[in-house]
């Protein structure tokens, strides 16, 4: 049995890691240098799925197809533990006037997904609020947003309540502890952690800390801006999304309008000019916000890589040394998948979806 795994960084790939390890392992020791759970994570949208799935690769279709199905469990299974709802709200999703509507349409009968080609009245009559204009709709039904600053907040409370998982906040990992080519701990800025593993999930600085190895891994931070509404409960009874832009509803009627795409490096400032990006966008969606003053708006850094296919496994170089990283757009609805996938990995069992396309080998070069 593994004695001990270390996880370095503690975003819902890191406490889902953890969480799925914590029942195999004999201790597992999660570490992030600021507060778990306060990045990318606690930033992005929670939509529960790819924003155009037929855009990407099986790859990523193969992971959130299975964490799409296991979402409604994974909340309840967190709420009945930890009295903190994820609210895992299945609203369906509106697709207006996309370009590729036909490729759409094919990847859905593919695929045997809920999408389809609905009459335009049909989406005004579904959702009143729309904004006109609109001349065709796609729908999809079965679509969930996790409201993500409460998943994070219920896996950081589920791991709390385990006995073998010690987490250690504001604490920031600066390298790696070696023995040969072989990783046995990790070197932080309050001394090493020993581990038989460790799993890197550091999200958008994964390829730094990779680096200081010798490896270059192509997870680069991508800059997304966010503007939070709120509305009466029942405003927006499904999510609704139009030229790259998209609003989603919460249970109790907070909007989030989302988001830019910015090659920014490691800032973090939210920005004028997005914010009047942004409203314009939710105007254009929901003519109602006009004059409405959004309760909040935020940037976070996505863990960007290339086709947005994360990196699962083992790094071939260096024994010990794991990946979960690289999710890009789409790391709150691949979460489950991705790490349902790398325990069975670092554990040997049988996996649940072909590991090989995630397979760090091949993906990484030197510097
Ligand atoms: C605006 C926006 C909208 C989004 N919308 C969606 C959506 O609707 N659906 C969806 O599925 N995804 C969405 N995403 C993407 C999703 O948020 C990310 O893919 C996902 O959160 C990545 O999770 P992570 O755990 O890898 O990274 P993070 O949540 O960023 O976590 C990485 C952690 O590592 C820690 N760390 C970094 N370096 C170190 C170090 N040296 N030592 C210790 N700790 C370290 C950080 O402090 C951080 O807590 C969105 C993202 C943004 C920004």
């Amino acid at each position: 049995m593994t004695k001990q795994v270390v996880i370095v960084g503690g975003g819902v790939i890191g406490l889902l890691t953890a969480f799925n390890l914590a029942s195999e392992v004999e201790h597992v020791v999660l570490c992030d240098r600021g507060e778990l759970g306060q990045e990318s994570s606690w930033a992005g949208g929670g939509i529960v799925s790819p924003l155009y799935p037929w855009r990407y690769s099986p790859a990523v279709t193969a992971l959130a197809h299975w964490s799409q199905d296991f979402y409604p469990q994974l909340g309840q299974r967190l709420f009945a533990s930890t009295g903190v709802d994820p609210e895992v709200h299945t609203t369906g999703l509106y697709w207006l006037d996309l370009d590729d509507e036909a490729e759409a349409l094919a990847w859905a009968a593919r695929e045997g997904r809920p999408l389809s080609a609905v009459d335009i009245t049909a989406a005004y009559d579904a959702v009143p609020v729309l904004g006109s204009g609109f001349q065709r709709a796609v729908y999809m039904a079965g679509v969930a947003n996790v409201r993500n600053p409460r998943l994070v907040k219920s896996l950081k409370a589920a791991l709390q309540a385990m006995s073998n998982v010690s987490i250690r906040e504001y604490c920031e990992i600066t390298g790696f502890s070696r023995e040969g080519e072989r990783i046995n701990g990790v070197q932080t800025t309050k001394g090493i952690i020993h581990g038989d593993s460790v799993v890197l999930t550091a999200g958008a600085w994964s390829g730094d800390l990779l680096s200081t190895l010798g490896l270059d891994l192509p997870v680069e931070p991508v800059k997304g801006q966010m503007i939070l509404y709120k509305c009466a409960a029942d405003f927006l009874p499904s999510m609704v999304l139009a030229k790259g832009r998209y609003a989603i509803p919460r249970r109790d009627g907070h909007i989030l309008v989302g988001s830019t795409l910015e090659h920014a490096g490691y800032d973090k400032t939210p920005t004028d000019e997005a914010l009047e990006s942004l409203k314009a966008s939710a105007v254009e969606l929901l003519p109602a916000l006009a004059g409405a003053i959004p309760i909040a708006h935020w940037a976070g850094l996505r863990p960007g890589s290339p086709e947005g296919i994360p990196y699962i496994g083992q790094v071939p170089e260096h024994q010990g040394l794991w990946l979960n990283c690289g999710h890009y757009r789409n790391g709150l609805v691949l979460a489950p998948a991705s790490c349902q996938l790398f325990a069975d990995l670092l554990l040997g069992r049988e996996p649940v979806i072909d590991p090989a396309p995630y397979a760090p080998a091949g993906r990484l070069a030197s510097l």
